[in-house]
């Protein structure tokens, strides 16, 4: 069937009714990985804990585990039985613990509903925790050979490139885009062998920088190729967009070259550590000198704007270099100020714009 790209025309794969199937077929029989542990013994429940161990782990740093885990519970209904420290246990070193509690909590309910007999359904499946459509449709077409597309990281960069998909693939048009691509492609025949020939055409031609795009069997009708730029797809996160804060800092100096520090409360940013006077943009810093710290202080230079990123806004820092005319050991509100010693550091926590404008002092 004809698919309807969002640039507003036919793809060209298929346009001209191109079909890779028989292709990358030809390309697994004989370059393929055949001999991941997962490919053998082949059941639904090897292949759904294989599917979640590979998310975000490379296939070298799955197989001990996967071993490891099928020794010590052979079927879904030793996992469902096993405890979840048990299960944690096993899980230690693979990261994104997440996935092994959803795995014990998916057991649990294949064992329940389903008398430890995983569904062939997308729908049934994905209703499961820590199994979303492209999982589901690996357990089917690999597990139980019916036709189910999936769209895993690989498998998403193959199809982006070779229809040269313009957008993040998080977003819901492009990602739409790309399963309809999914499945358009996915045969009728040899749908388990197809499955794991996309995973792994992904995973060992198609790489995220450097695609071997002269063994590809994909070659000849790869638009992301004929474009020249294959890096450039599947298209990247956008940054978010982070609000900006801004303030002025006030980096005083005495006459030892000592440097005024001030603490800051307990709780928020920088909670309990050590940072310059700060106050908002546009107000008169030697008058808050004057009134709020109680010293006379002249301006000695503006430095340039410096910007500490946190997780949910921007904050440009404005430094001004200022100095009091006399060595100024006597200490406004004791625990709340400090004049610091440069050359001799107090050992508190220092807050990291402080760290980055102190270095430029010394
Ligand atoms: S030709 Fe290159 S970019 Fe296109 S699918 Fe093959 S490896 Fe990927």
């Amino acid at each position: 069937m004809a698919t309807i790209n969002r640039k507003g025309g036919e793809s060209v794969a298929a346009r001209r009714g191109i079909e890779i199937g028989a292709r990358v077929l030809d390309w697994f029989d004989r370059h393929g990985r055949k001999d991941l542990p997962w490919q053998h013994d082949i059941s639904p429940y090897r292949v759904w804990v294989s599917e979640i161990m590979l998310q975000q782990t490379q296939v070298k740093t799955v197989i001990p585990y996967f071993e490891r885990f099928m020794q010590t519970y052979p079927t879904v209904r030793d996992l469902a039985a096993a405890s979840e420290d048990a299960v944690l246990h096993l899980w230690t070193g693979l990261g994104y613990y997440s996935r092994a509690r959803n795995l014990h909590r998916a057991a649990r309910l294949v064992c329940e509903r389903y008398d430890g007999v995983f569904p062939d359904d997308v729908d049934a499946l994905s209703e499961l925790p820590g199994i979303g459509r492209s999982t589901a449709g690996a357990i089917i077409s690999i597990a139980y050979r019916k036709p189910a597309p999936i769209l895993d990281g690989n498998v998403k960069r193959v199809l982006a490139r070779f229809h040269a998909v313009e957008g993040y693939p998080g977003v819901t048009a492009v990602g739409q885009e790309l399963w309809d691509y999914a499945e358009q492609h996915t045969p009728e025949q040899r749908v388990a062998d197809y499955t794991q020939a996309m995973m792994d055409l992904g995973a060992t031609l198609c790489t995220r920088s450097k695609p071997a795009c002269g063994i590809c069997p994909l070659n000849d009708d790869c638009l992301a190729l004929r474009e020249g730029s294959p890096a450039r797809y599947p298209g990247k996160k956008p940054p978010k967009v982070l609000p900006v804060k801004t303030a002025q800092m006030l980096i005083i100096r005495d006459t030892d070259g000592h440097v005024l520090l001030e603490k800051r409360p307990p709780t928020g940013i920088w909670a309990s550590l050590w940072i310059f006077p700060q106050l908002e943009t546009g107000a008169d810093a030697l008058m808050h000198c004057r009134d709020r710290l109680h010293l006379d202080a002249e301006l000695v230079e503006h430095w340039q704007d410096y910007r500490h990123t946190f997780s949910h806004y921007h904050f440009d820092i404005a430094p001004l270099v200022l100095r009091v005319a006399r060595p100024a050991a006597q200490v406004m509100e004791a625990g709340r100020f400090l004049w610091y010693n440069l050359d001799e550091p107090a050992a508190v926590g220092l807050a990291a714009p402080v760290l980055k404008l102190l270095g430029k002092l010394a």
